[in-house]
């Protein structure tokens, strides 16, 4: 065990361009006790921002088992999150097995090659295993010198959000302020993007409610980025909308590597009614702060968020909203963006299950939506999504039917 020791920071070094380490401001620290396990040739550990395991063995050489649990025993989603990091003293492949507590495996693995980025680990390294009533993993995992990080989705953490909000805000149109702490102390942070004087309108965003989701992320990450444009439609929507953002309300769950929860055992998005999180307190004093301000009226709220496909959750067709119409006109638009793409829509609205999507029309009565995207979508076309999703919102919001006080 020894050689780790003396490697962490050389590791987190070399990690530097796929995965952050936590940043000043993270004042909280990774729950998990500190995991590691090795053959003494190869090396597992979990000490990383977003890692997910619960356990690490070693069941013979080159050969690894981990323990994938949810973070409480409350979790009922099946969103099976797993990160851990590997390192071999020579270029070779080794073999993990991802054991299941309950629900089995569902994130194809990534892989984070320093450097490099993200790619699929190849499917034929995929051996899926039925035990019992559970569907285990068994990877083929190249390890090098260099250590590389499995994980079910590419890391998306508070310091890549971090560096982007500050990459956006050197548009004076943009501008960034601490909406407020997560249960652990880190910073939700809250994007505002508003011409030079301030449309009374406002469309709020938000996003990674549960922290698996990246894809949803890296969809909202496109969508903002259009808002910022400087062609004729972006130009109209923001002369005539303020847009208040927050893209990573789940910050606890994120670095925690969570399936579902924050920090408090309970789903963020079925809190929207009871707000008994800090984290959904801070979205519902937003809105009602909105409510409250008499030169500011809230419009439209999207909630970013993935799943199994890609698909988007409205509310039902004879609901009331206020502007009227802009569901049909927002998902014409889009499918029109996207003449080589189905655009899936499911209406539904369960005004007892305290989601975003369902409170925020119930108290305010405008336009909701959850934005979904499939865990698996090809990682360009989430972007022509998120770009056709925010023109298409751009152009009905400015074709609907307004009557602001
Ligand atoms: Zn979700």
């Amino acid at each position: 065990m020894r050689p780790l020791v003396a490697l962490l920071p050389v590791l987190l070094a070399a990690c530097a361009t796929t995965q952050s380490a936590l940043s000043g401001d993270d004042v909280g620290t990774v729950a998990q006790a500190a995991q590691s396990c090795s053959d003494g040739t190869n090396t597992i550990d979990g000490e990383f921002p977003g890692s997910g395991f619960a356990r690490c063995e070693v069941l013979g050489k080159g050969w690894f088992r981990l323990s994938i649990e949810p973070e409480d025993a409350k979790v009922t989603n099946c969103s099976a999150w797993y990160a851990f990091r590997a390192l071999g003293k020579r270029a070779d492949t080794i073999t993990v097995d991802l054991d299941y507590a309950s629900c089995g495996h569902r994130y194809q693995p990534k892989i984070g090659l320093p450097g490099k980025g993200w790619e699929r680990l190849d499917p034929d390294a995929v051996e899926l295993r039925t035990v019992g009533d559970l569907r285990n993993a068994r990877l083929t995992v190249p390890v090098d010198t260099t250590a590389r990080i499995l994980a079910g989705q590419e890391l998306l953490l508070p310091d890549a959000y971090d560096s982007w909000l500050d990459k956006l805000t050197a548009n004076p149109l943009a501008s960034r302020a601490e909406l407020g702490k997560s249960a652990q102390g880190r910073s939700i942070d809250r994007l505002t993007i508003a011409a030079a004087t301030p449309a009374p309108e406002q469309v709020v965003l938000v996003g990674r409610q549960h922290p698996p989701e990246v894809t949803g992320g890296l969809a909202m990450i496109a969508f903002v980025e259009r808002l910022l444009e400087e062609d004729d439609l972006a130009k109209a929507y923001r002369a005539r909308f303020t847009t208040q953002v927050v893209p990573l309300l789940n910050p606890d769950g994120v670095v925690n590597g969570h399936w579902r929860h924050a920090t408090g055992g309970v789903d963020l998005n079925r809190d929207w009614g009871p707000f008994t999180q800090p984290e959904t307190r801070l979205m519902r004093d937003m809105l009602e702060g909105i409510e409250a301000d008499p030169n500011a009226k809230l419009r439209l709220f999207l909630d970013f968020h993935s799943t199994r496909y890609d698909t988007i959750y409205t509310l039902l067709p004879e609901m009331e909203t206020d502007p009227p119409g802009f569901l049909p006109a927002w998902l014409a638009d889009y499918a029109a963006r996207l003449p080589d793409y189905d655009v899936r829509v499911e209406p539904g609205h369960n005004p007892d299950l305290p989601v975003s999507k369902a409170w925020v029309h119930d108290r305010f009565g405008v336009p909701t939506a959850t934005y979904e995207i499939g865990d698996e979508t090809d990682r360009a076309l989430i972007r022509r999504l998120g770009r056709a999703a925010a023109e298409a919102m751009m152009a009905a919001m400015l074709a609907a039917d307004h009557a602001p006080e």
